[in-house]
């Protein structure tokens, strides 16, 4: 009871919360001031999808559809069509990004490394039909940020 007494009248359990207070205000901070301040990224990193092309400009793509067949999440959508010089293209490719798990499977999936995922994850959409990605947005995020999708590829080569 004595003993109860003295804690309480001291305030020691006070003074020990103030105490684990003042040190956390020497201790190096692990918090940053985001978006000012930000973490770096591994390039394997899975965010907003990306079509890429050749350096020519032909699209990588030959509609093959196995990210479709791979997707877990059916997120995936695509229409193919031959051209007269016999090869075969997309003529739609879509993405649900409301369906999308970020799993990775499609590029890991992609024999000619079409579609990838890049470290854009600062992206929103206000409303459903907004995270729906169509070949042309694909495309242009692709020819958008190709030199770094391509580091990024680059940087990974050894453990693909
Ligand atoms: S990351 Fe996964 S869930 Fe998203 S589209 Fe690719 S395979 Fe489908
Ligand atoms: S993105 Fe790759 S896996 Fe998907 S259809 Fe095109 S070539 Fe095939």
């Amino acid at each position: 009871m004595i003993k109860r007494f003295f804690k309480t009248f001291l305030l020691l359990e006070l003074c020990k919360g103030l105490g684990v207070t003042l040190r956390a205000l020497f201790i190096k901070k692990s918090t940053l001031r985001y978006p000012e301040e930000k973490t770096p990224l591994s390039p394997r990193f899975r965010a907003l999808h990306a079509l890429r092309r050749y350096p020519n400009g032909e699209e990588r793509c030959i509609g093959c559809k196995l990210c479709e067949a791979v997707c877990p999440a059916l997120a995936i959508t695509i229409d193919t069509h031959q051209r007269e010089d016999g090869t075969r293209r997309t003529t739609r490719y879509d993405i649900d990004l409301i369906k999308c798990i970020f799993c990775g499977f499609c590029e890991e999936a992609c024999p000619v490394d079409a579609i990838v995922e890049t470290s854009i994850h600062e992206y929103h959409g206000e409303k459903r039909g907004d995270l729906y990605y169509t070949k042309e947005m694909l495309l242009a995020i692709g020819d958008k940020y190709e030199s770094v999708i391509a580091k990024s590829r680059d940087a990974d080569k050894n453990y693909r």
